[in-house]
């Protein structure tokens, strides 16, 4: 018995599956979960003492490796500070000054401490400043587990939904509206179908939770036009894409600007910190200048808002998004090799699927069926290898600035090797 055998039997006696997050217990992809023991670069190392090659990266965070060493020296310094204070401090100032000092279009930032956080409070803010209830999100987008966004779509009208968990009151779906992603079409009609009743319509710009699904510009422009044409409020979901694509994110790279965006993952060096960003007077509704109300014991924590700092601080000049790009351009052409498997690729962020025939997927009703046996085949090939991709078939995987020319070639060694 391994030791991580042997802690995954003593974990699931204490928590729901013996892990703090479902997707980290392999239960998509058979087997004993391995229990990591310390991270380095783009390597981890788990305590039966095996050592792995990180495209995981702690599901996105991660964009210079683990433990990167300026991350360190910066959270070390501020923990000889102590490290809660719950009272106003000047580190999540400076951040807040980075982030609306160089994002034209956002002026005011308000720090939680995850993506859901951020969603639920930019759901709460856009439904105040329209007085409207109704929200569209689109199917294969994820945003967190608050009850809202906890819906799947329906098999009744365009955009009905039902509850995507046990526990969600059946009454939260009469407000969630789903459409799938590239449909023109669709989301026509469901403005057409719920006028005057959408607060917002809330999109990952770069879908990355249901394997990624890249949509095109004229696909965005035209949901933020319905928006725009209907007063209802765009809400760009870039805590996956937000400061990896780009500093600006998605919204920079395209130019298509939303009027809420949400952020986390890079923004928090790896530490716990989400935030709600838009223009001062949208977020001057937010308490305690007005009346939409949110709060958090460690919300702006300064360990986590300085870990935060020094990773967007590195971000600043965009050399590391040229690396990583390179390193991706290095992934197509490997993969490419492949008969066997496709690969979908945004900058840092990638998805390896297991089916050679699948083409440039936009939609979850493009993605290849049966997929799932053919990708733990493949995640544990490669976890023998010594390569750990993410425990499930629809999760993305990543690039960091660890990562090396020789770490995608070892990749292609263990592909090859399938
Ligand atoms: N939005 C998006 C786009 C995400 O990818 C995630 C997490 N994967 C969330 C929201 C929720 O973030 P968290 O897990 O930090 O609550």
């Amino acid at each position: 018995m391994s030791r991580s055998d042997e802690l995954f039997a003593r974990s699931r006696s204490v928590t729901p599956g013996g892990v703090h997050s479902p997707v980290r217990s392999f239960k998509s992809v058979g087997g004993t979960p391995v229990f990591i023991q310390s991270a380095d670069g783009a390597v981890i190392v788990d305590v039966d003492g095996n050592t792995y090659v990180d495209y995981c990266m702690a599901f996105g965070p991660l964009i210079f490796g683990h433990a990167d060493p300026d991350v360190r020296t910066a959270v070390s310094n501020a923990l000889e500070r102590g490290w809660s204070y719950g009272a106003a401090e000047s580190i999540s100032l400076e951040l807040a000054e980075l982030i609306t000092g160089n994002i034209a279009w956002i002026d005011s930032v308000r720090f939680v401490n995850s993506g859901t956080e951020a969603v639920m409070t930019a759901i709460r803010l856009a439904r105040a400043a329209t007085g409207r209830d109704k929200i569209l999100k689109f199917d294969g987008c994820y945003h967190g587990h608050s009850d809202a966004m906890l819906m799947r779509a329906g098999s009744g009208l365009a955009g009905q939904t039902r509850p995507a968990s046990a526990g969600v009151p059946d009454g939260v779906s009469e407000d969630t509206l789903i459409a799938p992603l590239n449909d023109e079409h669709a989301i026509e009609t469901i403005f057409a179908s719920h006028s005057g009743s959408i607060a917002a319509a809330i999109i990952e710009p770069v879908p990355a939770n249901h394997g990624l699904l890249p949509q095109t510009p004229e696909f965005l422009q035209k949901l933020a036009d319905l928006c725009r044409a209907n007063q209802s409020l765009l809400i760009f979901d870039e805590v996956i894409s937000g400061f990896r694509l780009s500093f600006g994110g998605f919204a920079e790279l395209s130019g298509i600007q939303p009027d809420i965006v949400t952020w986390g993952k890079v923004m928090g060096g790896g530490f716990p910190v989400g935030a709600v960003a838009a223009k001062q007077a949208l977020m001057e509704q937010i308490a305690p200048s007005g009346p939409v109300y949110q709060a958090g014991t460690l919300s702006a924590n300064p360990v986590a808002m300085t870990a935060g700092l020094t990773t967007l601080g590195k971000l600043l000049d965009g050399k590391p998004y040229d690396n990583l790009e390179n390193l991706g351009q290095m992934l197509d052409v490997t993969i490419n090799e492949f008969g066997n498997l496709s690969l979908q690729r945004c900058g840092s962020i990638f998805w390896i699927v297991p089916d050679g025939r699948a083409g440039r997927m936009r939609a979850t009703t493009q993605i290849p069926a049966n997929i799932e046996n053919r990708y733990a085949e493949m995640f544990h090939c490669l976890l023998k290898a010594g390569i750990y991709l993410p425990p499930s078939p629809y999760e993305v995987s990543f690039l960091s600035t660890a990562h090396t020319d020789t770490h995608i070639e070892e990749l292609a060694t263990a592909l090859r090797n399938l």
